[in-house]
């Protein structure tokens, strides 16, 4: 896949790390997604990322979005993937989420975590409402998982948001200090999210804090955020408290949370996916569309 065969098209959005186009693949007629992502590399370190890349083309999954191959020029990776119509979850949200709404894409998510653990043996890293897709049939799908250990390690030189999704053990271990990733941090950020697609805003009261500091200390000392239980089954609640357990040796594993009642409940509820994201997107672009989120970054 070459830059040469795109027909370059919107903007769709931009994030931390670069911008995501919309681009027509003339060779195949299918309509693309093309993340560019800028990185100060040489040759080969931007080489090993399109290599590392490639074990994506064996990633077939009803919950991940599709890559479709990626490649460099200059000093930017481009990454080619399925393009999803109606864009981030963020973008949905705030219209409001019922809870069997909430329930599906739940469990979409963690059929695509779990997907990545089991047949890609990598976690996702930065699981998050802008990271999970929803496409004009309803469907919801992750993408920007961490596949590319030369990528993940690039990234992770860029400073850290002011909303952070990082679970407390990746900010700080009481008794070893920083202690990095394990798989049972996607869990604690897959409890912030859905919480922030539930209430509509980031879990954290950021207005709160005066420095970045300050939130990260709330994540490792504060207690962990919960959905209101006004609005959700005590099933639900549950469902999220378990997976902001502080504790990352006794958070659920997929397993685990896959056999909840709450996603029991999900799994043989008829549920018009395809009906909701299509009056979500209709009242995002009443809001004013992607225009508006623009330029935030950059
Ligand atoms: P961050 O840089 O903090 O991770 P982000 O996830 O929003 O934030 P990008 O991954 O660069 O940043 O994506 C920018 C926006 O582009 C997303 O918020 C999403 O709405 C949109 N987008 C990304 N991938 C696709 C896709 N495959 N199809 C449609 N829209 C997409
Ligand atoms: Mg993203």
């Amino acid at each position: 896949i070459e830059m040469k065969e795109m027909e370059v098209q919107e903007v769709l959005g931009s994030g931390q790390y670069g911008t995501v186009r919309r681009v027509y693949h003339r060779p195949t007629c299918v309509p693309m997604a093309l993340k560019e992502i800028r990185l100060e590399l040489n040759q080969r370190a931007l080489q090993q990322i399109i290599m590392e890349l490639d074990v994506l083309h064996q990633a077939r999954s009803p919950y991940i979005v599709d890559f479709y191959g990626a490649f460099f020029v200059e000093s930017c990776v481009y990454y080619c993937m399925e393009f999803m119509e109606y864009g981030s979850l963020d973008r949905l949200y705030p219209a409001g989420i019922p809870e069997d709404i909430l329930g599906k894409i739940t469990l979409s998510t963690v059929k695509g975590l779990r997907f990545l653990k089991d047949e890609l043996n990598v976690m996702h890293r930065d699981v998050k409402p802008t990271n999970i897709l929803v496409n004009k049939r309803g469907e919801v799908k992750l993408c920007d998982f961490g596949v590319s250990g030369q990528l993940n390690q690039s990234l992770a030189k860029t400073h850290v948001g002011c909303q952070s999704y990082m679970a407390p053990e990746r900010i700080y271990d009481a008794s070893n200090g920083p202690v990095g990733y394990t798989i049972q941090s996607d869990v604690w950020s897959l409890g912030l999210t859905i919480i922030e697609v539930a209430t509509g805003r980031y879990p954290y009261d950021i207005s709160s804090f005066t420095n970045v500091f300050e939130q990260l200390n709330a994540i490792v000392h504060g207690e962990p955020p919960k959905l209101p239980e006004s609005r959700y089954s005590s099933q639900a609640c549950d469902f999220v408290a378990r997976c902001l357990t502080k504790q990352a040796a006794v958070r659920p594993v997929y397993q685990e949370l896959l056999q909840h009642p709450w996603m029991l409940e999900a799994e043989t509820k008829e549920v018009d996916m395809e009906d909701w994201a299509a009056r979500s997107y209709r009242l995002y672009l009443a809001r004013g569309g992607n225009k508006q989120v623009a330029p935030l970054v950059k």
